[in-house]
């Protein structure tokens, strides 16, 4: 069997003629009238317990010829999206909440699919070629792209702006790959600092850029300013612009820091280890929902999959591995570590721990190999130092001794 090849996603601004907008406006509203159908279709079996039926947007196009005018990919691409919005619940009803019925606020988009070079870009003209699209839409192409074209979504955002993101299937989706200097790394996400990184090299902590956490400040104010306006007034859609506009520029740049330290950790080591952030437990936090939210599982995402792209390795350690509660130097398990403990010492060696320097150890150790560290029944034997806890000096003999390294 042939090997897939990789796909890519390349966004671009698009600038639509009014005719084009106005056909963007009717395919947006196709999209949402067929998802909202079906959904109620499917909802109205859900709750009364019935299995679910399969959809179609065809069995709409007699009672509402109008959809019969837009790019019929779209329509069926609703129907995708909507059954795996379904499957997707089911397999983890905690993650994926039940699909919700659109509204025109929400931001619009539709995809359409290339087939037999129904879309196409022309890099000297700057126009992109769609499905009923045939005179070309101006495109800003800020970059090029080498390989198939397999779909394009087009959206609006909610300042206005239109983009196009086009999904390519690439040879080679990679920059340079470079050689790794470190054979593993291990990173533990946090709340004060956004990820503390071990690898052969030692530890660094990776703080929330500044201009992130300003952008945030602003956001909030923004958000207050425009609750404060009366609804549907001038000075309101005003408010509503700026809210959108910092929106956005919070989004790229948050991905952009993600995109760029992402890439130096892939660049740097050959392993690369991560916890399972589900166990952290801390997204429960008001404050930490605001500054990482979308950041942490975003952060492992791109991870992934430039492990993938470059052929390093990516793991995942399970949630049940105690990245904070071992004793990164002799094994011990710190049953009693609470969740606010930024630093703690360990009984058994008398090692004092930050908190996440010794997660980033722990994980780190995965990455390398390190046999099992001994239980810590042999460490708490201590029979160098009368007075309980053993000297530092002596410690650095435990941790060598248990570790067998
Ligand atoms: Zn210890």
């Amino acid at each position: 069997m042939q090997r897939k090849l990789p796909l890519k996603a390349y966004k671009y601004r698009i600038y639509p003629t009014d005719g084009q907008m106005v056909f963007f406006a009717k395919t947006f509203g196709c999209c949402r009238f067929v998802w909202n159908k079906m959904l109620d279709k499917k909802m109205n079996a859900y709750k009364k317990k019935e299995r679910i039926p399969g959809v179609t947007p065809a069995e709409y196009k007699k009672e509402f010829p109008f959809l019969k005018e837009v790019d019929s990919f779209a329509l069926c691409n609703v129907q995708l999206q909507l059954e795996k919005a379904f499957k997707d619940h089911f397999r983890n009803r905690k993650q994926f909440k039940l699909p919700k019925f659109k509204k025109k606020r929400d931001k619009q988009s539709y995809t359409t699919n290339n087939r037999q070079n129904s879309i196409r870009v022309d890099f000297e003209k700057g126009l992109l070629y769609l499905p009923k699209i045939r005179e070309g839409l101006k495109i800003e192409l800020h970059r090029r792209f080498e390989g198939k074209i397999k779909s394009v979504t087009v959206s609006r955002a909610n300042d206005g702006k239109y983009y196009a993101s086009i999904l390519v299937e690439t040879q080679n989706p990679r920059n340079k790959v470079v050689e790794p200097k470190s054979k593993a790394c291990g990173i533990d996400l946090g709340l004060g600092h956004f990820a503390t990184v071990t690898n052969d090299f030692g530890s660094y902590k990776f703080e929330h850029p500044k201009y992130l956490l300003k952008g945030e400040e602003r956001l909030r104010r923004l958000q207050k300013s425009h609750s404060r306006k009366q609804k549907d007034s001038k000075n309101s859609e005003k408010a509503r612009l700026r809210l959108a506009r910092q929106h956005t520029y919070i989004s790229n740049a948050r991905n952009d820091f993600l995109h760029k330290l992402s890439k130096a950790i892939i660049d740097e080591n050959q392993v690369v280890v991560v916890e399972d952030i589900n166990v952290k437990g801390l997204l429960k936090s008001r404050l930490a929902k605001s500054i990482s939210d979308s950041g942490w599982s975003k952060f492992l995402t791109y991870l992934r999959y430039k492990a993938e792209w470059y052929g390093r390795t990516f793991i995942q350690v399970d949630r049940f591995f105690p990245s904070s509660k071992l004793c990164h130097r002799c094994g011990y398990k710190n049953e009693d570590l609470a969740l606010h403990d930024r630093t703690w010492c360990c009984p058994a060696c008398g090692e004092t721990h930050d908190r996440d320097v010794n997660a980033s150890k722990n994980l780190y150790f995965v990455g390398i190999g390190r046999p099992e560290v001994t239980p810590v029944e042999q460490a708490l034997v201590d029979d160098r130092s009368p007075k309980g806890l053993p000297k530092k000096l002596s410690c650095d003999e435990t941790g060598s001794s248990t570790t067998k390294s």
